[in-house]
């Protein structure tokens, strides 16, 4: 089954609107095990959208349309597609009189313009729309299957959960497809994709390899008529995976760093305090989004100006001596904030966010290091200079960087 989006809508085109409904219903079609091959928008124009459809007919078995369902003379999708088709539109008696009891219900009298919203063509049925007045259409002909939504978001989603979906699936084979997504830190996407090169060529799971801020992630995809043999494949290469990327790997699907590092310090008793600079308290902002946080978290200070930062205990000499962003101020930033809390662990994280450089710091140096009694650990790096983007890597990395202290203490506990 190939199938084909189109986001109908001139306000698109003009960039005032950002396509959500194609991403929505990209997101939706692996898991009915339809293969999406294009996504196009095009304008409320009738000759291109005609041409868009005819060129998708050609080539797919499903096409999605959102958008142009409404009265005004703009929206021309049904009159597109029964151009298309070579069918004329009449004005169904059973739609039409639902049409007018939805606009009763809101005590209005239909406008006479609403009227098309009951056309159909013969090879099309209206699909419900419990959250507006356009009814979507079905149209099957030659094995091809049309399926034409409104463009608002609520609609889409409405009609899609509700009368789409729940078809669609109980017409597919019942093949199932079944995917996990394995999260590392610490490589880039091209290391990643060097190292997992010989495996990307496997088609049951596909292996897809992208870049998330919280580190570069690999979804495996299998497909099988037998749901336990597409966990076996999946559950095969996953062996393989771990066994190449190791280390790197922190995560799998739902997991987020935040939530794995509170659980390991719940679980070991430790508690953990942070004093920030270039992230501006985003790193305790991100450890309070896992729940129960204040079972180890005891709090974070946002020290921005050396003031500050002396202010909460670094050694004043030492700012002078080296300037606020350099991987011995991170560590007396770790130091002061464990021992000013009194807490197990304390994190410092200094660095140049930008867009400016600092003290002659590139953009996207950070200085991030950890303080226990046992042991303190650091880390420098230099991010691709993007001031949100900075901050966020920033935070992920001290989180990666307090996961690996505590394996290693674990593992020399047990050695
Ligand atoms: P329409 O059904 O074409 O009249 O679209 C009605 C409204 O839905 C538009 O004004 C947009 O606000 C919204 N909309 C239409 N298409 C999209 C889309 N592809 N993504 C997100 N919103 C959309
Ligand atoms: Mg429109």
């Amino acid at each position: 089954m190939k199938a084909e989006i189109i986001s109908i809508g001139t306000e698109l085109l003009l960039g005032q609107i950002t396509d959500t409904n194609a991403p929505y219903l990209a997101s939706e079609l692996p898991l009915l095990g339809i293969d999406l091959h294009w996504i196009s928008q095009v304008g409320d124009n009738r000759n291109r959208l005609v041409a868009t459809l005819k060129r998708a007919y050609d080539r797919s078995d499903i096409i999605i349309t959102t958008g142009g369902l409404g009265p005004t003379e703009d929206d021309v999708t049904r009159e597109a597609i029964s151009e298309l088709l070579g069918e004329e539109m009449r004005v169904d008696p059973e739609l039409e009189q639902w049409l007018r009891s939805m606009f009763q219900k809101i005590s209005y009298d239909m406008p006479e313009r609403n009227i098309k919203q009951a056309n159909l063509i013969p090879s099309a049925r209206a699909i419900a729309n419990t959250r507006g007045t356009a009814p979507g259409w079905w149209v099957e002909r030659e094995e091809r299957i049309i399926l034409a939504m409104p463009g608002p978001p609520g609609e889409v989603k409405q009609m899609w959960e509700n009368e789409i979906r729940p078809e669609l699936k109980r017409r597919l084979s019942g093949e199932v497809i079944i995917s996990r997504t394995l999260k590392t830190l610490g490589l880039t996407e091209a290391k990643v994709d060097e190292m997992v090169s010989p495996l990307l060529s496997s088609t049951n799971p596909t292996i897809a390899v992208y870049a998330k801020l919280d580190g570069i992630q690999l979804r495996l995809t299998a497909k099988d008529r037998d749901a336990a043999k597409a966990e076996e494949a999946i559950a095969r290469t996953e062996e393989k995976l771990r066994d190449i990327l190791g280390w790197a790997i922190w995560g799998y699907d739902e997991d987020t760093l935040e939530g794995l590092i509170g659980n390991m310090l719940r679980e070991r008793l430790l508690s953990l305090a942070t004093m920030e600079s270039c992230t501006g308290g985003l790193l305790a902002s991100t450890i309070t989004d896992a729940p129960r946080s204040s079972d180890y978290f005891k709090g974070g200070l946002v020290a921005y100006s050396a003031q500050m930062k002396a202010a909460f205990g670094v050694d004043a000499a030492l700012l002078a001596q080296q300037g606020t962003v350099s991987p011995d101020v991170a560590a007396a930033m770790a130091r002061a904030v464990r021992l000013r809390l009194e807490a197990d662990i304390g994190i410092g994280i200094t660095g140049v966010a930008g867009p400016a450089e600092v003290e002659g710091k590139p953009v996207g140096t950070v200085h991030i290091a950890i303080d226990a009694e046992r042991e303190s650990t650091s880390l420098s790096v230099l991010y691709p200079p993007r001031r949100h983007e900075v901050k966020r890597h920033a935070v992920y990395s001290a989180l990666f960087k307090l996961r690996q202290l505590l394996l290693s203490w674990e593992q020399a506990v047990s050695s």
